[in-house]
């Protein structure tokens, strides 16, 4: 029987598709405190039909009663609602259009009291900083959770050395950082914007409003914890941390979340959510502005644009899965009606894996690499059944999109 999968774990048989641009290699959310070098993946599936489930989802979005899923919104917060001058809900993000439209809906359509949970990006843009700023211009109040920085750079490196993912330290605070405050503050709700499934996990993620807890609350041991994949344990020992600065990265014990009853919920299982119109609704409410310039690697300004590593994340999904941000960008646009397919391919065969040279070297510097070292790094995790090079030298995508695969 010949092999059917490759490095990662990713099917061998690349296919796109028929309906937007994504291909079937684009991998789901992973548990990230599992993850190692070696593991396999689970990828996006498609149908008998070709066509991805982000596509079927957005189908079914279709057919979905919003005026009684409002209603479903509306219980949840007369639940959780307090007024004796205690925060209700925790919203967590940095600024970026999706936190935006759900602390303003919460607070200004629902009458909760939100208070804002920001895991700050691993070096935030300009134009984070400024977006940033006009979320809490806007009326609200926020909890900073900044990690020790020490730390922080080294997982960043590992990350990026041991996994090609320079961002998992961001992710994983991102994930738990406000879960963990859930417990410490004694405040349940945790209202996050929008569902990653509705980009190709498993869509029956999207059918419930919550977040399986396996994502934020884990029992393990700190030898089968793993960060930047290496485990908490060695961490510990090996470059002399302790677990009291490694708290807000990891799982939060499952007896403080029942203590608490504290619950991950997503503001898009109960309101529609259409990222050109939470973009929108972002400028309308708040001063949110787009980047001034088209964001390199794709045509977009307004996704992805408050943290320098946000490119070079973009850039190693490329190198690891043949998907780049333009890939990600018209994807999401295609299903969205915003562009035909034929327009994201274009976009995609002019701007998809551009080299991220913007802020390159100050990721690097924060990482305490040299941009050699970064080079040599993407190399090695280059997919080999993704890649070939051309006559001069040059690598190339072996089936990209515009050849009409
Ligand atoms: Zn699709």
């Amino acid at each position: 029987m010949s092999q059917l999968f490759g490095r990662y774990g990713l099917p061998l048989d690349v296919k796109y598709c028929k309906k937007c641009t994504i291909n079937n290699q684009r991998p789901s959310a992973s548990i990230a405190y599992k993850n190692t070098k070696d593991e396999s993946k689970r990828s996006i599936s498609f149908g008998d039909d070709g066509i991805c489930e982000a596509c079927k989802w957005a189908e079914i979005k279709k057919d979905i009663n919003w005026e009684d899923r409002k209603k479903e919104l509306e219980t949840l917060c007369n639940k959780y609602r307090r007024d004796d001058g205690r925060y209700d809900v925790l919203v967590p993000g940095s600024g970026g259009k999706d936190s935006v439209r759900a602390a303003h809906e919460l607070k200004y359509n629902y009458g909760m009291n939100p208070l804002l949970v920001t895991w700050p990006p691993q070096l935030m843009t300009e134009m984070g900083r400024r977006n940033m700023d006009a979320w809490l211009d806007s009326g609200f109040a926020c909890y900073t959770v900044t990690p020790n920085q020490k730390l922080h750079r080294l997982l960043s490196r590992l990350s990026f050395e041991n996994l090609c993912h320079p961002f998992q330290p961001f992710t994983l605070g991102q994930n738990h950082a406000p879960m963990y405050l859930s417990t410490l503050l004694d405040i349940p709700l945790v209202m996050y914007g929008e569902n990653g499934a509705e980009y190709g996990e498993n869509i029956k993620q999207n059918e419930k409003p919550t977040h399986d807890e396996s994502y934020y609350s884990s029992n393990a041991g700190l030898d089968e914890l793993f960060l930047g994949g290496v485990s908490v344990q060695e961490i510990i020992n090996k470059y002399d941390f302790s677990l009291a600065d490694l708290k807000p990265y990891l799982p939060v014990n499952p007896y403080d979340i029942e203590r608490t009853g504290t619950q991950m919920h997503f503001l898009g299982y109960y309101l529609k959510w259409h990222p050109q119109e939470e973009y929108y609704y972002s400028v309308e409410n708040t001063d949110f502005l787009p980047n001034n310039a088209r964001t390199e690697g794709s045509y977009s300004k307004y996704s992805s644009i408050d943290d320098k590593f946000d490119w070079l994340n973009l850039y190693t999904t490329h190198i690891k899965f043949g998907i780049g941000r333009a890939t990600y960008d018209s994807a999401q646009e295609v299903r969205n009606g915003d562009i035909t397919r034929e327009e994201g391919i274009s976009l995609i065969r002019r701007f998809d894996g551009e080299y991220p040279t913007l802020y390159l070297e100050d990721c690097c510097n924060y990482m305490g690499i040299t941009v050699e070292r970064f080079d040599e790094v993407i190399e090695e995790f280059r997919t080999p059944h993704l890649w070939e090079k051309d006559e001069s030298g040059q690598w190339r995508l072996k089936y990209p999109i515009w050849e009409g695969r």
